[in-house]
């Protein structure tokens, strides 16, 4: 398989192109170093006929069969996810190591998904009836995938759509299609024709397929901005969503805090794949004796850090992934610096191309200030001083998001009572942010709509039937 060329659709099995390539830009040096082909609304039509016409074979096929499959795709994944990082870091602009490590994320995603049984519930059980809910495929689904980790939020879908009994077609975002296609092409050979359908191109193609009729189910990460739209353009068709959105995810260190033992995770709790995470800490509460502190370390530990092309093997943290994105984080640096907030770190731009941006700390910004009430996505982090526990609660949970949350403290209890407060979907206790295959991922509030992973994951991809039968009497 050629790596970095020969980069085709796949529909019905088939490798397609396309007459109009979408360029991809390195983020580290801003040149377009590939093509992907730019599907057109016929070849969507294609694809989305592909995968109706798989679909009642592949809802017939024994669910052992369908495992098959899967588990020997993982297996060739595996297999490529060495010369597949290298791409999957030049589209993105993260370390080779961030990379591999997203494969090795994603292949334990797929592998263990897999695993999973869809139950059916005895409702009631009497002398002369019995009543049980089973769990149906839905029909084709369409995963529509953001660019921060193009082949582990992929696999958030892809095992789960298929495992359930769907077919499915997967649309990465225009700024990272590369390793998905590679995926896809992967794909032929272990799942029968129309399955497993990978399409790319623009913008375009996401509202081309939320409001396609022949599209049964959306399951859509991305911002919150474009999940409300991708909400409203699916009720035309009452076709069934999950959205996994956006997140101002809090951090809060309480003050008997092992800082040398784990400044560590604190930092890369926020600062993983240059804070292009939507479950990284975008605005750090620290207690009031300790800010001092854990703001040095945290100056002391970026220090260390380097951030630069994943070309140089030395490199730990890319750019950001894209043009927009990159002048969205200057955005909010320019406007603390405008507000005269205190940089401890990274006031100063990177010089040279690429859409880099230095590790950048803010000392105790307002609270009302852009930089906390907004989702970065970004390597910049604001650190927030204070003194009452009640009072960052009620600070963390006053925010329209609610994806997740981190405490770090020696004590696990009082964690525990924190966590049971926070409004979100996910809270890490003294860990760094691990997306567990068998529990449910979800946001609340505008951070998203229904749950992926675990059971509850699976079963997003289903509709239920219930059967209600007498018992005859001979
Ligand atoms: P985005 O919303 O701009 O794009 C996401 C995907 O939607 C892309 O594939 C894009 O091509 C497609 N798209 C664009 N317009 C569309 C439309 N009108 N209808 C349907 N699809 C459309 O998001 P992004 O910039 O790629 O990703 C960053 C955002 O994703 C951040 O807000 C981040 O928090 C969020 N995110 C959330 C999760 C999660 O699991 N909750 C995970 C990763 C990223």
């Amino acid at each position: 398989m050629e790596l970095f060329s020969d980069f085709t659709m796949t529909i019905d099995g088939k490798a397609v192109d396309s007459n109009n390539p979408l360029p991809v830009i390195n983020p580290a040096d801003e040149a377009v170093f590939a093509q992907a082909p730019d599907c057109s609304q016929a070849q969507l039509d294609d694809a989305v006929t592909a995968a109706k016409e798989a679909f009642p074979g592949w809802s017939q096929t024994p669910i052992e069969e369908r495992r098959a499959c899967l588990n020997n795709f993982a297996q060739a994944v595996e297999d490529n996810s060495d010369a597949l990082a290298k791409l999957l870091s030049t589209e993105q602009g993260k370390s080779l190591d961030g990379a591999k490590l997203e494969f090795t994320l994603a292949i334990n995603m797929l592998r263990k998904a897999t695993t999973l049984e869809i139950p059916t519930t005895l409702a009631e059980d009497t002398e002369e009836y019995i009543v049980e809910t089973h769990h149906v495929p839905i029909g084709v689904a369409g995963a529509i995938v953001p660019w921060n980790y193009p082949v582990l939020l992929m696999m958030f879908k892809l095992p789960y759509a298929v495992l359930a009994g769907n077919t499915i077609i997967i649309k990465p975002s225009p700024h990272t299609p590369l390793t998905t296609l590679k995926l896809g092409e992967i794909g032929r050979n272990f799942f029968p024709p129309g399955v497993f359908n990978v399409i790319s191109g623009g913008d375009d193609i996401g509202p081309w397929m939320t409001s396609h009729p022949g599209i049964d189910k959306i399951s859509f990460t991305g911002s919150t901005q474009t999940g409300k739209r991708v909400m409203q353009s699916a009720s035309s068709t009452l076709k069934r969503i999950t959205l996994e959105l956006g997140g101002n995810d809090a951090a809060i260190i309480l003050p008997d805090v092992d800082i040398k033992a784990m400044i560590e995770g604190i930092f890369w709790q926020a600062f993983d794949n240059s804070g292009q995470v939507c479950i990284a800490s975008k605005r750090m509460y620290i207690h009031e004796d300790i800010y001092d502190d854990v703001a040095n370390a945290l100056v002391e530990y970026a220090k260390l850090i380097k951030v630069g092309n994943a070309a140089e093997a030395d490199s730990v943290l890319g750019p950001v992934n894209n043009k927009a994105q990159y002048e969205r984080v200057l955005d909010l640096i320019a406007d603390s610096k405008a507000n005269g907030y205190t940089f401890l770190a990274g006031e100063e731009p990177m010089q040279g191309p690429g859409y880099f941006i230095p590790i950048t700390l803010i000392d105790n910004p307002p609270k009302d200030s852009r930089i906390i009430q907004e989702e970065q996505f970004g390597p910049v982090l604001p650190l927030i001083k204070f003194k009452d526990i009640d009072q960052v609660i009620e600070q963390v949970n006053d925010c329209d998001y609610g994806l997740a949350g981190t405490i770090w403290t020696q004590d696990d209890n009082k964690a525990v009572d924190i966590a049971k407060r926070l409004q979100t979907g996910t809270v890490f206790i003294n860990k760094l942010m691990y997306v567990c295959p068998f529990a449910s991922f979800s946001g609340h509030k505008q951070s998203g709509l229904g749950t992926e992973c675990g059971v509850e994951g699976l079963l997003e991809y289903t509709n239920s039937q219930t059967f209600v039968r007498a018992k005859l009497t001979n």
